[in-house]
């Protein structure tokens, strides 16, 4: 994983994680393309989440009988949501590589909070493909 110069991160910026990809015994390089988020925006982030779901708890309080569902729930939703953004440093955009089998460049989309290894299937020959971070 790439990092600035002093180690801390000032920005929201790309970055790329080497990968390996594996098919039975075949073992190729692939790379993994993330945004690494800053402290400052995780906290923004995070924020905003809560804010957008307590707000929405709130108004629920004037929908009779459910705001007893709603409201509750709404507000749990938010503050655990808001943690995960929190502890969310890179969020996993896409991977990219060659097939080890049928040798054609494959791009894939991830998850945001993505956890490595990764078992797929080529988008060209549905091979089974195990992503690990390098
Ligand atoms: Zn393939």
């Amino acid at each position: 994983m790439s990092s600035s110069k002093h180690g801390v991160c000032k920005v929201s910026r790309p970055v790329t994680q080497p990968l390996a990809i594996l098919h039975d015994s075949t073992t190729v390089e692939g790379v993994a393309y993330a945004i690494a988020f800053a402290q400052h925006e995780r906290i923004l982030r995070a924020l905003k989440s809560w804010l957008g779901f307590t707000c929405a708890g709130v108004a629920a309080i004037i929908i009779p009988i459910l705001h007893f569902i709603f409201v509750p729930l709404l507000l749990i939703v938010g503050a655990v949501l808001g943690v995960k953004r929190l502890r969310m440093v890179r969020m996993y955009t896409h991977a990219s590589g060659i097939c080890p089998r049928c040798q054609q460049a494959f791009e894939l989309g991830l998850d945001a909070a993505q956890h490595f290894p990764k078992w797929t299937y080529c988008p060209h020959c549905r091979a089974s493909l195990k992503l690990i971070q390098r």
